[in-house]
């Protein structure tokens, strides 16, 4: 049908398509792609965006309803960030209302108006203008606002705070018709008279070099692949100097965990425009105004977790993805996005440079810099009097350890804190153990919703699973037999954080892990006692890993690195291999040298030993070759198909199904793969089990054009209808 107006909405459904509605000529001109609509949808009204504006449908135009009212009158999303959204919700196979959802703040996605940042301040009316500097007299307070006002004009509830004046105060001038309170909106920022602060750090060499390569007015990948330490965050910051210079903005990402008062600080400290930081913390209102102040341009530079890869920018100039690595830029539920792969999407169609950084770079990004795609822009070496951290190894496989320690461990410890110097121990597991066993008959404290242990927190004596949200109390015999001789095998924070309590009683002992630091602040405040230097030991979870400058810890310990080496997930070995890198890194960051330690029962193994002997960068390639060997990921395109259910014989009927969609679209060849359906990892989770299916291509597009029409056709399968299923592209977590 043609001859009218039809615009192609987005609305918050599952379904992985638009929606056509009319547009009634009574609402005014067309609305352009971007705007919210309200519209009817089943028997709600919903907020949609207008995605395309076209003159026919597929549908008879009796069968469409109109348009019930516009809330927009500018689009809200320009069009580069309409088409991104777009893009991923094609390459994610993931219903497009839900993936523009994502890109607006929850305030927006809601249907209201965009909050406007306003300026509030006081000022004399002209009967408080009229009088004389002595008036007021026997109000001290009152007389002192009157004469600032008369002095400066105008002056903010801020401004009058240092002064020791209230709200009061100012109410009771207020009433006597003396002065009166004016709010407009803020004005976008002029360019401040000096950008910075303070003054940058002169660079050394190779730091330099890497700044100097970075092409700043096209795209271009760069991958700085600087060491722990190495100054990485300097080059951030020189780099983001240039694009704001010339009236262009940054946007940067971070890890959620490594969003700490220290890391802000430091761009906060360096530039007097302003800084927005967009994370889970905020209120609805402060982050729409935050977004807000990107897409209009008043903010310069922008700071944010995995979202905010969406956040609308008025002039682009510059991307940076730092910890690019980092597992939590991919969303591992509904969206299955990765920030990191949009941001080289992204950087690609606003034609500006993408900073890819890390430590321990991922596999694809060191394959993407062989491929000659990325450049890649090394630090090795730490500024100043740093060095990168000596390497020491325990083989524990015939050793007696006092609950996870060696001897020789606790030696080093011993002496590092003799000589006034701080410890860091790394165990990648929370609670007081993992497994409560019976002594007498073998009976295991499991979860009976998964296929896993129950953790004991002796803390609060229950016991946790860390998979769903399952918890009892530490029963005190045993259920099978009846035997009080319980006993709590291996090794926990908390668990550990009392060996060290008893190993080295005169030191004080600081656990971060997710327990520790649920109240606001504690992290920070223990992040404070550690720098404030005295002889101390750390003990934590990855939360310790990263980020943090600890410049008095002189030993890293990592009780048991040997977690990723014989894993079902393929990607786990390079996950400990980063991993172990980033916690070793916090060793020897200050002025006296570092020694880090690694307890292991494969000390002789390759992996192992690459990391030790040589570094992360020979340890990459040796996984890379596998990889390549393997036919893995990143020499392959993968699809993850996962089914879960109550019955796991419909999981697996239904990735059953699948495959046979899939192979009648892409016959298997030496290019396209299949292998699946089998049991997850964890097969069973939460009360459900859980199958997948996994399909890896040769050639992106090839994958591509299999996911789109499979997705469709397994929506609309009944037997989708008995399961919970979901696509992965480019997964990264397979259990
Ligand atoms: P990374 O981001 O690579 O971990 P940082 O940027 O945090 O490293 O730098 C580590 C430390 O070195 C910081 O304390 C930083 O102030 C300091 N630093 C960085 N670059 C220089 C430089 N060119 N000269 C002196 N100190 C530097
Ligand atoms: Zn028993
Ligand atoms: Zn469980």
């Amino acid at each position: 049908m043609t001859d009218s107006a039809i615009l192609r909405v987005a609305v918050p459904s599952p379904l992985r398509r638009l929606f056509d509605y009319l547009w009634p000529a009574d609402l005014g001109p067309l609305p352009a792609p971007g705007c919210r609509v309200l519209v009817p949808f089943g028997r709600r009204k919903v907020v949609g965006m207008v995605v395309e504006v076209t003159d026919h449908s597929d549908f008879h135009l009796s069968k469409l309803k109109p348009v019930t009212q516009l809330l927009d009158s500018q689009p809200l999303l320009p069009e580069p960030m309409l088409q991104l959204c777009k893009w991923a919700a094609g390459y994610y196979q993931h219903p497009i209302g839900d993936a523009l959802g994502t890109a607006l703040p929850a305030l927006l996605r809601k249907g209201e108006a965009v909050p406007e940042q306003r300026h509030t301040y006081w000022q004399l009316t002209p009967h408080g203008k009229g009088l004389p500097a002595s008036a007021l007299a026997r109000a001290p307070r009152q007389q002192q606002v009157l004469q600032h006002l008369q002095r400066y004009r105008t002056a903010s509830r801020a401004a009058f705070q240092p002064l020791g004046i209230t709200l009061t105060v100012l109410k009771q001038l207020e009433q006597k018709g003396l002065i009166e309170a004016v709010s407009t909106p803020l004005l976008q920022s002029s360019d401040p008279v000096e950008l910075l602060s303070e003054t940058p750090l002169p660079l050394y060499p190779q730091q330099q070099q890497a700044l100097d390569a970075i092409e700043l007015h096209n795209f271009h990948c760069y991958l700085l692949d600087g060491e722990t330490g190495s100054g990485k965050t300097e080059v951030y910051l020189q780099a983001i100097e240039k694009v704001v210079r010339y009236g262009r903005q940054a946007l940067v990402l971070i890890p959620e965990i490594s969003l700490t008062p220290q890391t802000l600080s430091r761009f906060q400290a360096r530039f007097n425009c302003s800084v927005v930081v967009l994370h889970s913390g905020l209120t609805d209102r402060e982050r729409a105004l935050g977004w807000n102040a990107a897409r209009t341009g008043q903010a310069a530079i922008i700071i944010g977790t995995r979202s905010a890869i969406f956040t609308p920018l008025h002039k682009p100039g510059l991307l940076i993805v730092d910890e690019e690595h980092d597992n939590s830029f991919k969303q591992q539920d509904g969206f299955r996005y990765s920030a990191r792969d949009l941001a080289v999407i992204r950087a690609s169609r606003e034609e500006i440079p993408l900073i890819l950084g890390s430590a321990t770079p991922s596999l694809e990004s060191l394959h993407n810099c062989q491929q000659q795609r990325y450049t890649r822009l090394i630090l090795s070496q730490r500024p100043g009097s740093a060095q990168q951290p000596r390497w020491q190894t325990v083989n524990i496989r015939q050793h007696r350890l006092s609950a996870g320690y060696s001897r020789e461990l606790i030696e080093a410890m011993q002496q590092q804190l003799n000589e006034g110097n701080q410890v860091l121990v790394f165990l990648n597991r929370r609670g007081f153990a993992p497994t409560l066993s019976c002594h007498q008959c073998g009976w295991i404290a499991n979860c009976y919703r998964c296929e896993a242990r129950l953790t004991v927190h002796r803390h609060i004596n229950r016991l946790l699973c860390h998979h769903c949200e399952y918890q009892q109390a530490v029963p005190n015999s045993c259920p099978d037999c009846h035997s009080a001789q319980l006993q709590c095998i291996g090794q926990g924070t908390e668990r550990s954080e009392e060996i060290l309590e008893a190993l080295f009683p005169q030191y004080p002992v600081i656990r971060v892990d997710r327990d520790t630091t649920r109240r606001k602040q504690a992290m920070q405040a223990m992040v404070d006692r550690v720098n404030g230097g005295e002889p101390c030991i750390l003990i934590g979870t990855q939360m310790l890993a990263k980020g943090h400058h600890f410049p008095n810890v002189t030993l890293v310990a990592i009780l048991d690195a040997d977690g990723g080496l014989f894993s079902a997930d393929f990607r786990a070995p390079e996950k400990m291999g980063q991993l172990i890198t980033q916690v070793a890194g916090r060793a020897g960051r200050g002025d006296k040298p570092g020694t880090v330690i690694l307890q292991s029962h494969h000390c002789d193994h390759p992996l192992i030993a690459s990391l030790v002997q040589q570094d992360y960068r020979s340890f990459s390639d040796m996984l890379l070759a596998e990889r390549h060997l393997a036919q893995l990921p990143p020499f392959r395109h993968m699809a993850l198909l996962r089914a879960e259910a109550a019955d796991g014989q419909a999981a697996a009927e239904f990735l059953q199904y699948a495959r046979q969609c899939a192979e009648q679209l892409l016959p298997a060849s030496p290019d396209t793969g299949y292998l699946g359906p089998l049991p997850a990892a964890m097969e069973k989770r939460n009360g459900r089990f859980r199958h997948q299916l996994s399909i890896t291509c040769r050639e992106r597009p090839r994958l591509q054009q299999l996911m789109s029409p499979l997705s469709v056709m397994l929506e609309q399968s009944p037997l989708g209808a008995k399961v919970r299923w979901s696509v992965d592209i480019d997964p990264q977590d397979m259990t």
